[in-house]
C-alpha cells in the first residue's frame, strides 16, 4: 500500500488534474493507493479571505469571493467533463450550496470554528472533481471523508491528532476496501482530503495551514504503508530555495533526522510534522516533480551516510530581533527566563534563536500583525525592550567557509550562533 499526495499546485486547472491522473495511471504500481489530495490553486487563500469576511459581516464583498470560488471549481469541472449532466456538477452544487447556505447565517464567535466549517469547502470539492475525474477516466476508487478518519480534538485550526483512534478509525474504513479482491491491474484506490480532520463529535477541524502532507503521513503510518509519495511543483528538496540561489543542488537521499531538521529551521518543501510518524515506522517518503515524474527525485529514509555531503541554506524573513533587560540591577538567570518564556508561551510565540548574556536575552521570532504588539507590552512589564524588525535568519546546515562569505555580501550580522552542524545567524540586509 502507498500514500500519494498532491498539493494545491498539482491540481490548479483541468490540464493538472489531468496530469495527475497520468501520474496515477503510471506510477500506480499494482499496489493499492491511497490519494490525499489538497484545495485546488489557491483557494485555501481565498476561503481564508471569505471567512474574515463572514466574521466582518461584509456580506457583499464575502459574496463576490464564494462567486470567485464557485467558478473557478465548475470551470475546472468543466474542463474534464463534457457532459454537463455528469453527476459531478450536481455534486458540486450541493457543496457550494451548503457553504452558501451556511454564511448566509450569522456567525458565531469563534472564529477559529468557522474557520475550519468554512475553509475546509476547498479540500470537499478539489477530492468530488478528482474523485469523479478519475472515475471517468477508467481508475475507479472510492472517496473517504477525512473528518471520520482523522480524529482530532476541538483545538480548531491548529487541531492535535488522536493517534489511537485515529489508526483504529483509518484501519477500520481503509482496509477492507483496500484489501479486497481485485484485478491486479486496478489496484483499490482510496481518495481523501488532505489537511482536515474531524472531532468525535463530527465537527470540522483543520491541520494548521500546508496540513495535507501530514494527513499523507498519518494514514501512512496507521496502514503501515510501504511508501509515501509527495508530488511537487520542485524537483525533490533543494539545498536551497531557487527563489534566493541560483545554483541550487538536489538533496538526492537524506536522512529523516537530517529533514526533520530542515524543515524545523523553516524549509518550506516537506510539514515539519510530517516526518516524525514516518520516522517511526521506517517508511520511506519522495519528494517528485508532478512536471517530471519520470525523475527520481528526493528520498527522505534511515540512511543517514550522506547527510553532511551538501551545505543546505534557509532563510526565514519579516523576522524580529528583541533584546531583553532586566529593569533591576539582576542578572539574566532562572527567575528572569521563567518569566520570559511565560510570556512567549502565554501569547504563542515560536522562538527561532535565543542567546542569553549576563545582561541581556535576546530572541528572534516571525513578526505577527497581531502577536507582536501584545507579546512586546507584555514583556515591557517586567523589562526593557529594544527591538528591530525586517530581520531575516538564515541557517545553514553543514556550512562551509566559501559559501557563508558568499552570502554574506552586503549583510550585517547581528547575532551569531554556531554549532557542529548549524550556523545560524540574523542579519540586516545593508
Ligand atoms: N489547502 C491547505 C493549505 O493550502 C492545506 C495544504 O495545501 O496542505 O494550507
Ligand atoms: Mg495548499
Amino acid at each position: 500500500m502507498r500514500v500519494f499526495k498532491f498539493g494545491g499546485a498539482s491540481v490548479k486547472d483541468a490540464d493538472s488534474v489531468k496530469n495527475v491522473v497520468r501520474i496515477i495511471r503510471k506510477h500506480h504500481g499494482n499496489t493499492p493507493l491511497v490519494l490525499v489530495i489538497s484545495a485546488m490553486g489557491k483557494t485555501t487563500n481565498a476561503l481564508e479571505q471569505l471567512c474574515s469576511l463572514f466574521m466582518e459581516g461584509k456580506r457583499e464583498e464575502m459574496l463576490q469571493i464564494f462567486e470567485q470560488i464557485k467558478v473557478m471549481h465548475l470551470l475546472i469541472a468543466d474542463g474534464l467533463f463534457e457532459k454537463k449532466s455528469d453527476p459531478v456538477f450536481n455534486i458540486l452544487e450541493q457543496s457550494f450550496y451548503q457553504l452558501y447556505y451556511y454564511i448566509s447565517e450569522a456567525p458565531g464567535k469563534n472564529y477559529n470554528y468557522e474557520y475550519d466549517r468554512i475553509v475546509s469547502t476547498g479540500e470537499i470539492v478539489s477530492t468530488q472533481i478528482v474523485s469523479a475525474y478519475l472515475r471517468k477516466s477508467g481508475l475507479s476508487n472510492r472517496l473517504f471523508p477525512a473528518q471520520k478518519l482523522i480524529i482530532t480534538d476541538a483545538h480548531f485550526r491548529d487541531a492535535q491528532v488522536d493517534w489511537i483512534v485515529s489508526s483504529r478509525a483509518i484501519q477500520e474504513q481503509l482496509i477492507p476496501f483496500l484489501k479486497q479482491k481485485h484485478d491486479p491491474e486496478r489496484p483499490p484506490l482510496v481518495v481523501t482530503q488532505g489537511f482536515l480532520g474531524g472531532t468525535p463529535q463530527g465537527f470540522t477541524t483543520t491541520l494548521g495551514r500546508e496540513g495535507s502532507d501530514y494527513t499523507a503521513a498519518i494514514i501512512a503510518y496507521a496502514l503501515q504503508a510501504k511508501e509515501v509519495v509527495i508530488w511537487k511543483d520542485v524537483p525533490g528538496l533543494l539545498n536551497a530555495d531557487p527563489k534566493f540561489f541560483d545554483n541550487t543542488l538536489l538533496l538526492n537521499n537524506i536522512s529523516y533526522q537530517e529533514a526533520i531538521e530542515l524543515a524545523y529551521y523553516g524549509a518550506t518543501v516537506i510539514h515539519p510534522k510530517t516526518l516524525k510518524p514516518l520516522l517511526s515506522k521506517n517508511i520511506p517518503l519522495k519528494v517528485k516533480s508532478f512536471y517530471k515524474p519520470e525523475l527520481p527525485g528526493s528520498l527522505i529514509n534511515e540512511n543517514v551516510d550522506i547527510d553532511k555531503l551538501t551545505p543546505s541554506y534557509i532563510f526565514k524573513f519579516k523576522q524580529v530581533l528583541a533584546s531583553i533587560f532586566p529593569k533591576d540591577f539582576s542578572f539574566i538567570a532562572e527567575q528572569n527566563l521563567a518569566r520570559i518564556f511565560a510570556d512567549f508561551a502565554k501569547h504563542n510565540v515560536k522562538i527561532n534563536l535565543m542567546q542569553s548574556s549576563a545582561l541581556s536575552f535576546s530572541v528572534c521570532f516571525d513578526m505577527d500583525r497581531i502577536k507582536t504588539p501584545a507579546l512586546l507590552r507584555d514583556l515591557q512589564k517586567n523589562f526593557n525592550v529594544k527591538h528591530n524588525t525586517d530581520m531575516e535568519l538564515i541557517t545553514v546546515r553543514h556550512y562551509e567557509k566559501a559559501g557563508i562569505e558568499n552570502l554574506l555580501k552586503g549583510r550585517e550580522v547581528l547575532l551569531e550562533q554556531k554549532s557542529r552542524t548549524t550556523l545560524q545567524m540574523v542579519v540586516k540586509s545593508a
